[in-house]
């Protein structure tokens, strides 16, 4: 905790400085460009302060969405788990593709996390049971698949609670994993996250399935190239609930196969979320999709 605290503390304090340096020398470097004779020194420090109150408000924003430093709530990957990996499927249930996906990981022995989106779970209950009993685990996605940072306060934790309670309704547990939608996160839902006893994960590997020019042979072949022990590999299992990406996930289905074959084939091994996260916490990095 006083680790945590003191990293925190140093990481702002190298920023803070380092923009204020930064911004200092950009500065005298525009004075020796343009000459400004009177006023050289109060065009150097208001400058500088102007400049570095961007430069932080730069960095503010990118800690919202991305994080930087020791963010131990936040699981993106798990170097400590050694050759293990994890699946995770979102924005289902769907009926075209999930029963085909969990068809593929029955044969191939592979247990995986499905995080649901709770009006796609109302729609297709039957599915969300078929997802538990075939040992797979079920995350929270948000009921409507909303934008996170976008969402006033009591709508967000609406939405994460009301998919908690379907997700307990159908498949008879209490859902332990949050993921929020496009990996846009905030405070306000790390403490909500916190409150409700849930760990935001999200994904180290995303596999591009969503992208519009997406083939099963594309799709293999980033997954087996980029993956290593200690990633979160990102599919859908539903056609596109954000606009822009494609609405068809025949690669995603097609490709699971081969995927599975060439993830072992590297020595890899395919875990349960559950499993994977008994591994100890580590700081994390940027999500790399
Ligand atoms: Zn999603």
């Amino acid at each position: 905790m006083l680790i945590g605290l003191f990293t925190k503390g140093m990481t702002m304090l190298i920023f803070v400085s380092g923009s204020v340096v930064i911004s200092y020398f950009i500065t005298r470097f525009i004075a020796y460009l343009v000459p400004v004779p009177v006023i050289t020194e109060i065009f150097l420090w208001s400058g500088t302060i102007v400049l570095s109150a961007l430069l932080l408000m730069g960095v503010s924003y990118s800690y919202v969405y991305h994080g930087f430093g020791a963010q131990t709530d936040i699981v993106r990957r798990r170097p400590s788990a050694g050759n293990k990996v994890v699946f995770t499927f979102d924005d289902g249930p769907s009926k075209e593709y999930t029963p085909e996906i969990l068809k593929v990981l029955a044969e191939k022995g592979v247990r995986a996390t499905f995080f649901i989106v709770g009006i796609q779970a109302e729609k297709h209950p039957e599915i969300v049971k078929k997802i538990v009993d075939e040992g797979h685990e079920v995350g929270n996605h948000t009921y409507g698949h909303i934008t996170v940072p976008n969402s006033p306060a009591p709508r967000l934790a609406a939405q994460i609670m009301r998919t908690n309670l379907v997700i307990l309704q159908y498949s008879g547990s209490y859902p332990l994993y949050l993921r929020p939608p496009r990996g846009l996160y905030d405070m306000r839902m790390r403490r909500i996250a916190k409150l409700l006893g849930q760990e935001l994960v999200l994904w180290s590997i995303s596999s591009q399935d969503w992208h519009p020019r997406a083939t099963p042979t594309s799709v293999t072949r980033r997954v087996i190239e980029k993956t290593s022990g200690g990633d979160i590999i990102l599919f859908h299992d539903s056609g596109s609930l954000l606009g822009g990406g494609s609405a068809s996930r025949r690669s995603t289905v097609e490709a699971m196969g081969p995927i599975i074959d060439g993830l072992r084939a590297k020595g890899l091994e395919i875990v349960s979320l559950e499993e994977f996260m008994g591994y100890p916490a580590e700081i994390t990095r940027r999500a790399s999709g």
